[in-house]
């Protein structure tokens, strides 16, 4: 285990031109980290008229910017990718302190986030456009243009994967680009714009403007941003979308979830406890792709011993950081509360686990498996967003299948067996963007793109990948042709 040493930031302003700008005249909101329940930094609640100053540096920063060439802009994220890497143990740790992660955990986080700056890296591939003579004389070239002055906002959980879901391919891409990072956990994208700026990006190109609802409200209505992508709540998701298209964006909006994975007797005990584990567990159940929800077929409960023995191996702030804040872990506990109360079994109890003594003020809950639960239930339902498993029990696949799909979500969905026809079935009902075969956690790497269905986004596409391309770019078809009324250049052969 990784120490982690509470820190005092400063009291930041807005990121923009490639400085630190204090916003007057606002009130401050507090970082709180939750592994020592203290005051670690301050952001300002930025208003309408910060954003407008954000705004316009990133629309001087456009022109020239748009008009850099790709390959010297890829260069920009290349020597960005480095810059991280170099620096991976402090940005992990800038990560721990406000998110509450463990330092390995927030690395694996910087890593998957990195894999996108690759992708920008080869976007001149991408971006090379395509070309056809369409009729004789006639041709055609097809281009990705950027689109201007575009934003991201983005949720607690990936203070650094989520932002590197859309910066590098926003700003590779030619757009000038205003991040408005959570409130709970902004270091990180701090960070973030220090390193872009020693990698050389010009100012004004990539912006930050912190706050809560209010920004966010004023990043959606203002008319000189062309484009909005969001990652939270499905809450959230639905209020940016709506009102960011009501303004004539274009916008992404990715939400919550509510995740299953269906196990078969079948399958193989050993990869399917640790499968069941790593994903209901992982980033402490708070992350968008965690499953939350096991359905299990007929008799598993060999399986279920098996995760159950894995579980008890589990040591809170080496397997598993805190939870973000005390409003989450009270909500997290009622809902282990109201489920011991319809008469859940509880196989394991997180509300009981052994705190670090180091950490003692922190924000900690335990893994907790909950079996014999009700479909119906609220922990059955509800996206908990922290290590609780619910076991369901049901007598047939075609029950499990209907659980799953009956979700209002569809982010992710798994299924634990041998048997090819019972995966193929199962993966070919599923209602969700990306699905697992023996694969709790199943998040497609590049060049495969980043989106689920349903309730867990709202918008066309998805976030990373050629799809996240053509978000981010309009495309320009010129077609082309040349008189034959000059013969002056005849002279030349
Ligand atoms: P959140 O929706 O509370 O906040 C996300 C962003 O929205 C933040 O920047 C916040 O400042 C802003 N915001 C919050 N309330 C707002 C309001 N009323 N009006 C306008 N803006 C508001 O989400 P969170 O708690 O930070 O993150 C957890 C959620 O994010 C979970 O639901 C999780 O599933 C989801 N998530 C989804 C994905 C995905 O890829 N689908 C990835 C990561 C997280």
């Amino acid at each position: 285990m990784t120490e982690i040493k509470i820190q005092d930031f400063e009291a930041y302003g807005n990121w923009i031109n490639n400085q630190d700008e204090s916003a007057d005249n606002v009130e401050s909101i507090n970082v709180i980290s939750p592994y020592f329940d203290k005051k670690i930094a301050s952001i300002p609640a930025s208003n309408s008229e910060h954003l407008d100053y954000a705004v316009e540096a990133a629309s001087a920063a456009f022109l020239n910017w748009s008009r850099t060439n790709i390959r010297d802009r890829a260069q920009i994220m290349s020597r960005f990718k480095s810059i991280i890497e170099n620096d991976i143990e402090n940005l992990a740790t800038i990560i721990a302190l406000d998110n509450g992660k463990t330092i390995e955990d927030a690395i694996g986080s910087i890593k998957r986030g990195v894999e996108v700056i690759d992708f920008a890296i080869s976007m001149p591939n991408v971006l090379k456009g395509e070309s056809s003579e369409v009729s004789p004389g006639i041709n055609c070239v097809m281009t990705h243009e950027p689109i201007g002055v575009v934003s991201g906002i983005t949720p607690f959980n990936f203070p650094v994967m989520v932002p590197l879901w859309m910066v590098p391919l926003a700003i590779t891409a030619g757009n000038a680009f205003i991040l408005k990072p959570s409130e709970q956990t902004p270091l990180a994208a701090i960070k973030l714009a220090e390193y872009l700026e020693k990698a050389g990006l010009p100012k004004g190109v990539f912006n930050i403007v912190h706050g809560a609802k209010d920004i966010v409200e004023a990043i959606c209505d203002h008319p000189k941003i062309k484009a909005v992508a969001f990652v939270g709540s499905s809450q959230v998701a639905e209020i940016v979308y709506s009102r960011s298209t009501q303004k004539k964006k274009r916008a992404i909006c990715l939400g919550g979830a509510k995740n299953h994975m269906i196990v078969v007797p079948d399958a193989d005990v050993d990869s399917t406890a640790k499968g069941l584990l790593a994903s209901s567990m992982g980033s402490a159940g708070q992350r968008c792709m965690a499953a939350s929800v096991a359905v299990g077929v007929e008799d598993v409960d060999h399986i279920i011993d098996q995760l159950i023995k894995e579980a008890n191996q589990f040591k809170l702030g080496i397997d598993m950081g805190t939870i973000i804040s005390k409003a989450s872990l009270n909500r997290i506990t009622n809902y282990i509360n109201e489920a011991e109360k319809m008469g859940a079994k509880v196989l394991l109890d997180g509300r009981k686990a052994k705190v670090p003594s180091e950490y003692n003020s922190g924000y900690w809950i335990g893994p907790t498996i909950l079996d014999y639960v009700n479909p119906d239930w609220a922990c059955a339902t509800d996206e908990i967003f922290g290590p609780v498993l619910s076991i369901i029990r049901v007598p047939t696949i075609e029950k499990a299948m209907e659980i799953e799909n009956n979700s209002q979500y569809g982010n992710a969905a798994a299924v634990f067996t041998t048997s090819g026809e019972i995966a193929k079935i199962v993966t070919d009902s599923a209602s969700s963007g990306m699905v697992g075969i023996n694969i709790g956690v199943p998040v497609p790497r590049d060049p495969f793109s980043f989106g689920g269905w349903n309730e867990s986004k709202y918008g066309h596409g998805d976030i990373t990948g050629v799809s996240g391309v053509n978000f981010w770019t309009n495309l320009k078809k010129t077609t082309s042709r040349w008189p034959e009324s000059s013969q002056e250049w005849k002279k030349y052969f």
